[in-house]
């Protein structure tokens, strides 16, 4: 696949093992933020963890929706691609901090596919969960809402109903977000039915992050903010900490 299509970053960064006092000083690093500053606590019990014995974290594959020719929602002469890709590079920078293994379904302005049937759409969102079907790993998807009634505003988390993993992602995730940066966010996680198909298709834990709603004057102007974005990404890295620590204690 690799080869076929161009993936761009198809990154996997160092072994799959992490060693516990490079990761632990990277994350109290990338949660410096005093927005985070809760977050550390998992950070620090992951870092325990890993400290204990040899602890292989899955990999982070992260997914900017859309792309190309499929730009997604577009308000006000803004593409929910480009805002999609920024958020998805801010966070793998994150990981890559961190010494986190992650992969990117795209890394720059392109489909998935390269013509022919099935449809362009198609085997672009089919080539996306490809990405997940080597290795031990967890799918998050990055969106931008749009609705026509324009009041309607916040971050809002699709969680895939094959792998009872993707609820904790999603429920980590949303409260990541309204604890971080949306306080006024009320909205609960949603199983995602077939509409979303890289969640009814996914075999991992999977979950998709509808950002914020370009539709929305407020969280138009927070989406175009970069300060804004990286505060996003911040959110979805400090949840997936959380996500990987809680994840481990179930499992025992
Ligand atoms: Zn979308």
């Amino acid at each position: 696949m690799k080869d076929k299509y161009e993936f761009g970053l198809f990154l996997r960064f160092s072994a799959a093992t992490v060693c516990a006092a490079a990761i632990f000083a990277s994350v109290l690093v990338v949660c410096s933020s005093p927005l985070l500053r809760e977050n550390r606590d998992s950070a620090a019990h992951l870092a325990d963890l890993i400290s204990k014995e040899e602890y292989t974290l899955p990999v982070i594959v992260i997914d900017p929706g859309h792309g190309g020719e499929d730009g997604g929602a577009v308000c006000g002469g803004v593409c929910e691609k480009d805002v999609n890709l920024s958020v998805a590079l801010y966070f793998a920078a994150l990981c890559r901090a961190a010494g986190l293994e992650y992969r990117l379904t795209r890394s720059g302005d392109f489909m998935l596919c390269d013509g022919g049937k099935p449809s362009k759409k198609m085997q672009d969102l089919t080539n996306r969960l490809k990405l997940t079907e080597d290795a031990d790993c967890i799918f998050v998807s990055i969106h931008q809402n749009k609705f026509p009634q324009s009041s309607c505003r916040g971050a809002q988390v699709y969680y895939s109903a094959n792998d009872a993993r993707s609820a904790k992602l999603a429920a980590a995730i949303q409260k990541s977000v309204k604890e971080n940066l949306q306080p006024y966010n009320e909205r609960q996680i949603k199983k995602a039915g077939s509409e979303i198909f890289v969640l009814d298709r996914a075999a991992v834990p999977a979950v998709l992050v509808e950002c914020g709603f370009l539709s929305n004057k407020e969280d138009l102007e927070l989406l175009l903010s970069k300060d804004y974005r990286k505060k996003l990404a911040c959110a979805l890295f400090s949840a997936v900490m959380e996500y990987f620590s809680v994840t481990n204690e179930t499992q025992g």
